[in-house]
């Protein structure tokens, strides 16, 4: 497929009191129109970050270096006035907690209403209408009724879904979903995976889809991204990714992973510590909890490489270097 993103180069640091945490490293990756593009690691490694960057969102102590291509034109150069056109439109983003994204002191109707305003929607009658509309195919019960709830009078599962048909009224296409199911039991999880497929069937919006569930990353996503400590160490379609992993991290994250019982599991803990991002490893950013690891690996980065069609990995036991 053709790209619908393109991330050239990204670096982004972040000056703090201790010094620069380098927080990402030289990232690129496509996010293809219309795929689901699964980012996964340990908490740290950077995807929100990533994430972030492609909203624009991030704190004003970071510094980002590189290029976020969308449509042509370098998002990390637009002008706020520009960006704010976009966000939330054409690249909308759903997060662990939707409480955080929703304002707490306006009704649904209030907040789904604003964004009819705000993005200039089509509407046929009225915005009440169309919101009423769109909680239904969100299969919100008793819509006319929900539709004046505060977003504390709803459950996890009600609210990741006014998010939903938030998005669904914008057609986005880039939409980016931050752990989006982490904190709803599973039947719900299920309920919202559905509702995001069917948003990618009906406007092929692209979804960049932060998880830790190898469950939710094998049924859900066409192509995985693998982040360490701020870098892309491999990329893959999904199936390759957990048939041939080729990263020694990759192997580490997805190991042992019973077939049938991905869905009850996390990814794996790797023995050692995820480094310090103040003071990061030199070379290849595993090596320190690398078994692998050979002497190059503590000098020199690891490039990212295709070593068999559509698979990517930044090893030097691939050549890569
Ligand atoms: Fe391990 Fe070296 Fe490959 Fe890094 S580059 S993953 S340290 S073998
Ligand atoms: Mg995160």
């Amino acid at each position: 497929g053709e790209p619908l993103v393109k991330i050239e180069n990204l670096y982004i640091d972040f000056i703090t009191d201790r010094g620069v945490v380098k927080a990402i490293d030289g990232v690129s990756f496509d996010i293809r129109k219309g795929e689901i593009l699964a980012l996964i690691g340990e908490t740290g490694c950077g995807k929100s970050v990533t994430a972030k960057a492609i909203m624009r969102l991030l704190p004003r102590n970071a510094i980002v270096k590189g290029k976020i291509i969308y449509k042509g034109r370098n998002l990390l150069e637009l002008p706020e006035r520009e960006m704010r056109k976009i966000r939330g439109k054409e690249i909308a983003m759903i997060f662990q907690d939707p409480l955080t994204s929703l304002n707490p002191v306006f009704t649904i109707e209030d907040q789904m209403g604003e964004m009819f305003k705000v993005h200039k929607l089509p509407v046929v009658g009225s915005i009440l209408d169309e919101i009423v509309k769109l909680l239904k195919m969100v299969k919100i019960p008793d819509p006319e009724k929900r539709v004046k709830s505060y977003p504390f009078e709803l459950s996890g599962g009600m609210r990741q879904r006014v998010m939903i048909a938030m998005m669904l009224s914008a057609k986005p296409s880039l939409l980016i979903a931050d752990e989006p199911t982490t904190a709803l039991d599973v039947t719900i999880q299920a309920q919202i995976m559905n509702l995001m497929l069917e948003l990618r069937e009906k406007f092929e919006t692209s979804i960049l889809l932060i998880t830790h569930n190898p469950g939710v990353v094998a049924e859900m996503a066409d192509r995985v991204v693998v982040m360490y400590a701020g870098q892309v160490v491999e990329i893959a379609p999904v199936e390759e990714i957990f048939d041939n992993p080729l990263h020694p991290y990759t192997q580490g994250l997805l190991r042992a992973l019973p077939r049938g019982h991905k869905t009850e599991r996390e990814l794996e803990n790797i023995p050692g510590r995820v480094p310090n991002l103040l003071n990061p490893p030199k070379g290849c950013r595993f090596h320190p909890r690398c078994k692998k690891a050979k002497e190059m690996c503590s000098k020199e980065k690891p490039k990212l490489i295709e070593v068999e069609k559509e698979h990517y990995v930044a090893c030097h036991l691939y050549g890569g270097r």
